[in-house]
């Protein structure tokens, strides 16, 4: 297996490089260079100036759009967008829905759901969720009983994330109670402006409105809007949930993470002297840093074995891992910072609060960093059930 980047992968590099340095709006720019929480909004808007590019869907076939980038490409892709401090996309479309419905939906859906994923039109978010269906997923309980040609759906979806501001949810509801819990489950696509349905919203330690409850009251869905055949859901949503999982890894972000710790901990703080000239906190970085190049080389193998067809439970592995180094890496920030991490008011970083602006600029997104971290342990399937994916599938255990 040879990892090494190619002439043209460099190449490929460079154009992406050049891309965004002469693409990338400043303000945007600007937001994430002090480490500002950079919103869906923004990552829309990069998303239509990468889709005028022609890169909207990097993974995606030509003929619906897509760029047809193979693994390493879109790797490359995907750690310049991060380094270069690019908003990230969401991935409900492109990387979640997009290709179910290229693998399961009927031409009509391909026509209408594809081109405005490409182009970051359409913004999508997830309802698999339930408040008595996470881990055990098959469990859930909204109901779609099929009157003529629409679904007429009851139920409550939990954890969602973007809903309030979505266009579109790819759900799972239940379509049938007979036989095993996985075999009455159906995929919808639902329009969020649908009568009945409302969201409440769970605000998150991070202090952030990403979360929701998303509750459907006789909500009307067209037959038209299932996706492959009823009661074959669960077929489709496991066939997501690889990519999902696979998507947690962050090593990119991770990566970045890296770099600004350093320039954090440079920095002097009130003791007279930047963190990372302690020998304990940079032997603690080199640790995290070794972690992270393993994983980079992991996740190497995993694209490797994805060319080749070999492909194994890689996911897993890399949710694990890679969630384990953001969340250290977020605690290394914290340290960077030291007590510029727990202000009293956040508007102390601002200009004009104080006289002169206080503690590293970076500070102000240190602690809503680590809080947020924290939910990697839970999102796209719990550290628990990634071990026993791992232990299962890959040790055979
Ligand atoms: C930030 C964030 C964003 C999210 N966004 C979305 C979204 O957009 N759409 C959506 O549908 N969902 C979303 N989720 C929900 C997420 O998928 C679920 O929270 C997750 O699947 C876990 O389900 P649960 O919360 O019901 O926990 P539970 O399944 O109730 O688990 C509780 C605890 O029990 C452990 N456990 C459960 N089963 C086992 C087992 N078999 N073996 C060992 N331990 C076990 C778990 O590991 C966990 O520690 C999001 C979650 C978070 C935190």
């Amino acid at each position: 297996m040879d990892l090494r980047e190619t002439d043209s992968e460099r190449a490929f590099r460079d154009e992406v490089r050049a891309f965004i340095a002469s693409n990338l709006p400043k303000d945007l720019k600007e937001k994430s260079e002090v480490g500002q929480r950079l919103t869906v909004e923004d990552g829309q808007r990069w998303h239509k100036i990468l889709a005028s590019k022609g890169w909207g869907a990097p993974g995606w076939p030509k003929e619906h759009g897509g760029c047809a980038w193979d693994h390493s490409r879109q790797y490359i892709w995907e750690e310049e967008m991060a380094m270069g401090g690019c908003p990230p996309l969401s991935p409900f479309a492109v990387k979640m829905v997009g290709p179910v419905i290229m693998a399961f939906g009927t031409a009509e859906q391909k026509a209408r759901f594809l081109p405005p994923a490409v182009s970051g039109e359409h913004l999508w978010c997830q309802g698999y969720s339930e408040p008595n269906a996470g881990s055990d997923l098959a469990t859930l309980r909204t109901m779609a009983v099929q009157h003529g040609d629409k679904y007429v759906v009851n139920g409550m979806k939990i954890w969602n994330s973007y809903g309030h501001k979505a266009d579109w949810m790819f759900a799972l509801v239940r379509t049938s109670t007979a036989g095993k819990t996985q075999e009455g489950i159906t995929v919808l696509l639902i329009d969020m402006k649908t009568k009945g349905v409302s969201h409440r919203p769970i605000i998150t330690i991070d202090g952030a409105h990403i979360l929701n409850e998303i509750r459907f009251e006789n909500v009307e869905v067209p037959v038209a809007n299932r996706i492959g055949e009823e009661n074959k859901g669960w077929t489709y949503a496991k066939y997501l949930l690889g990519n999902e999982r696979a998507l947690i890894a962050q090593i990119a972000q991770s990566t970045k993470l890296v770099r600004r710790i350093k320039e954090v901990g440079a920095k002097e703080l009130s003791n007279g002297q930047g963190v990372i000239e302690e020998a304990d906190f940079r032997s603690k970085l080199a640790a995290i840093e070794v972690e992270l190049e393993a994983l980079r080389v992991t996740n190497q193998r995993v694209l490797f074995e994805a060319r080749t067809g070999t492909a194994g439970n890689g996911g897993a592995i890399l949710k694990s891992k890679g969630t384990f180094i953001s969340q250290a890496l977020s605690e290394l920030m914290l340290e960077a910072v030291g007590y510029y991490s727990s202000p009293w008011v956040l508007e102390q970083f601002d200009p004009g609060w104080n006289e002169k602006p206080i503690g590293p600029s970076h500070a102000k997104n240190a602690m809503p960093l680590y809080a947020r971290q924290r939910a990697n342990t839970i999102e796209g399937g719990t550290e628990e059930i990634q071990k026993n994916v791992i232990a299962k599938q890959v040790l055979g255990l």
